[in-house]
């Protein structure tokens, strides 16, 4: 019998849920400005924590933003959650969808309208992709103040692939339309 054939057979694995075999940090946003936006905001954090093959470690403070766009709706509640994973960027997004629909997020939703829950992958490791399914770093960072601001609150120092420095984009933003709460 050859080394090969004594080898246990690879383990079965969900591409849905690609687990690799280091960690990775990645980096969410989250934004509500429906039923009760605090409470959605920390439902998602919640259940980012019960991820399989991921840990959060650190949360932002939460924020209330202004909405930006031109339809008129309520307030937004925005957060930031750091998080290490052994999850692939694909399976990440895919359980952020999962996330948003368990929340009650529609399908179809109107393009800068109001949302019950908003996850966006902003950063994961050093990953650059530019596909329109899951774009990395996310291309809404640097003009989104109620993304700088929390991101800020947890990784100062993070240097996001091919953008800049965290502070140093939060530093050219104002707090415009921003408050913590
Ligand atoms: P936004 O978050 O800019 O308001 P949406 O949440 O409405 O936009 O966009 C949803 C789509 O954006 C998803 O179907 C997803 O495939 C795509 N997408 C591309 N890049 C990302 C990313 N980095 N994080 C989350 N969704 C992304
Ligand atoms: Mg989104």
């Amino acid at each position: 019998m050859t080394l090969r054939e004594r080898a246990a057979p690879p383990a079965a694995v969900d591409p849905k849920r690609a687990a690799l075999a280091i960690w990775q940090p990645a980096y969410i946003g989250l934004g509500s400005n429906l039923d009760d936006p605090r409470t959605q905001v920390l439902a998602a954090v919640e259940k980012l924590r019960a991820l399989p093959n991921t840990r959060v470690v650190a949360v932002s403070k939460l924020y209330g933003s202004k909405p930006f766009g031109p339809v008129k709706q309520g307030d937004f509640v925005n957060a930031v959650v750091g998080l290490l994973t052994q999850l692939d960027a694909p399976a990440l997004l895919n359980e952020a969808k999962a996330i948003e629909r368990a929340l009650g997020r529609p399908e179809k939703y109107e393009r800068w309208g109001p949302r019950v829950i908003d996850l966006d992958i902003l950063v994961y490791g050093c990953e650059k992709r530019a596909d329109p399914a899951l774009t990395i770093p996310h291309p809404g960072i640097v003009e989104r103040n109620w993304v700088l601001y929390p991101l800020a609150d947890i990784a100062p120092s993070l240097d996001i692939p091919g953008v800049g420095r965290v502070a140093d984009l939060k530093g050219s933003i104002a707090p415009e339309g921003l408050w913590t709460l």
